[in-house]
């Protein structure tokens, strides 16, 4: 048996509990019973008390101690009944004495005389005999024969074999139903826990190829219930996040792929071929352009990794939007003109909020280089800041190409390109609105997208503004 298991200290618990009581149980009994039956032995020791009393005081003045014994005999039966009755005249003169009880249960010559009782009121006390414990009531009286005192008793012997008996009984059921406690308790906790072993049983069963497998769920409408459906809400969380990291994992595989065939393939046709100068040249160029794409990849990768890590909250500073959204539209005009795109950023308001520069600002980089590659030449891309309510927002607007509304809602999947070709040739490898989304739930920013098929997109993102109130945080447009 294991010591330390819940069902064995449940147990022990258990028994130690139902001892204590039992134990406090059975002294209350004990007690209890012993006051009744002495309070009853008082009563009837009265009531006969009162029946010699009355014979006394019905007397005539001259009556005989020979009529009083007789009349005593006839209507208190003393032996009949184990009483002892002792019926004494002052100043100390025996009128009356009963014999052997019935029962034997003491010796009538051997009670000693109560001298004491005379100048009292009526008293009930036990006295010890040589027979035993006797219980006596002692009433002096004064009639019209003399002044008497009636002793009246009983022996205390059969309610201390009743106690003895109790005490027996009780000393004999006590280990006997502490034995049966424990072990019943033992195998109703032993039960009890019987889900929580097919729950772990299940547990064990459960490995990272078998992600669908569930525990069972226990109908108790208690803890153990709500135990087993948050450990199959954590089974099903579990299974999501693996099932992405190896789609995650199949895709960056596949679009590392892609640059690797062309470098492999352009440096076999080097080796191959007797190639001049120029040709050599022109190979190189378009490996390299292979390997940005991949240095490209590989840093939005270590981006989201990081970001998954959790990177994003180390370094939280107050950041303003605006001027940081300024900085980076004139770093990029420069590519906007190169496209024949105009970059608009007039409504630049100094809006504060808190979160890493760094990761903000590539956030802004990523949609403008988005904006910039979907729109055709002589189109416009507008970057706004403003606050509103108790929000920071940026807006990055394009009159460019669009995206279908069928695949607006899967944009921000890694790896997802509208048109892949397309993005490709533009170096996208479908991980830069991924990024931006991780760095905004990172910063509890919300992104809301209005796009549709040749009419441009709009990128806004909603970011909560610092607790310490508008005021402060939103300055004067610049
Ligand atoms: P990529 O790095 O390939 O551009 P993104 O994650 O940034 O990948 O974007 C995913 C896809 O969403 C893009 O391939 C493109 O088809 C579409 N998209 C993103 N921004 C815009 C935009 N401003 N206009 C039109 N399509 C866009």
């Amino acid at each position: 048996m294991n010591h330390r298991s819940l069902a064995f200290r449940l147990a022990v618990w258990y028994a130690l509990l139902l001892s204590a009581t039992f134990a406090l149980v059975g002294v209350g009994m004990f007690y209890g019973l012993e006051q009744y039956l002495r309070s009853n032995m008082r009563d009837s020791l009265r009531r006969r008390s009162v029946q010699v009393e009355q014979i006394l005081r019905d007397a005539p003045a001259d009556i005989s101690d020979s009529a009083i014994a007789a009349a005593i005999d006839t209507r208190v039966a003393p032996e009949f009944n184990n009483r002892f009755v002792r019926v004494t005249r002052a100043p100390a003169i025996p009128v009356y004495r009963s014999g052997e009880p019935a029962d034997r249960s003491f010796d009538a010559a051997t009670i000693p005389a109560q001298g004491g009782a005379w100048s009292s009121r009526a008293v009930v006390r036990p006295i010890a005999t040589a027979s035993g414990q006797l219980m006596v009531s002692m009433t002096p009286i004064d009639t019209s024969s003399g002044h008497y005192l009636i002793e009246l008793g009983i022996a205390l012997g059969p309610i201390e074999a009743v106690q003895h008996r109790l005490l027996s009984l009780l000393g004999l059921m006590l280990p006997v139903l502490v034995v049966c406690a424990a072990g019943g308790g033992y195998l109703l906790v032993h039960w009890a826990l019987r889900p929580v072993e097919r729950m772990s049983q299940t547990a064990e069963q459960i490995s990272v190829q078998d992600l669908d497998a569930r525990l069972p769920v226990v109908a108790t409408g208690d803890a153990l219930q709500r135990l087993s459906v948050s450990l199959n809400h954590m089974l099903t969380r579990l299974r999501d996040s693996v099932r992405a990291s190896r789609r995650f994992l199949d895709d960056a595989s596949h679009e590392l792929r892609t640059p690797l065939t062309v470098i492999k393939g352009e440096l076999q046709e080097l080796v191959a071929n007797e190639v001049d100068r120029g040709e050599v040249c022109e190979r190189i160029g378009s490996v390299l352009e292979e390997v940005a794409r991949l240095e490209h990849l590989v840093s939005g990768l270590l981006a989201l990794s990081r970001l998954d890590a959790g990177d994003a909250q180390r370094e939280w500073v107050e950041v303003n939007l605006g001027a940081l959204a300024a900085s980076t539209v004139e770093q990029m005009r420069l590519v906007a003109e190169d496209r024949g795109i105009q970059l608009r950023s007039s409504e630049l308001s100094a809006v504060t909020v808190r979160g890493d520069g760094g990761r903000l600002k590539q956030v802004i980089v990523n949609l403008l280089d988005n904006a910039i590659k979907f729109t055709p030449r002589g189109g416009i891309v507008t970057v706004r800041t403003l606050a509103r309510d108790d929000h920071g927002i940026l807006e990055v607007r394009d009159s460019g190409i669009g995206i279908p509304a069928d695949d607006l809602p899967r944009v921000f999947d890694r790896f997802y390109r509208v048109d892949a070709a397309r993005s490709r040739e533009d170096g996208g490898a479908g991980l830069g609105l991924s990024i931006v989304r991780s760095i905004c739930s990172a910063h509890g920013a919300e992104i809301e997208v209005d796009s549709a098929s040749g009419s441009g997109s709009c990128f806004r993102l909603k970011f909560p503004l610092p607790a310490r109130g508008l005021g402060a945080a939103v300055a004067a447009a610049n």
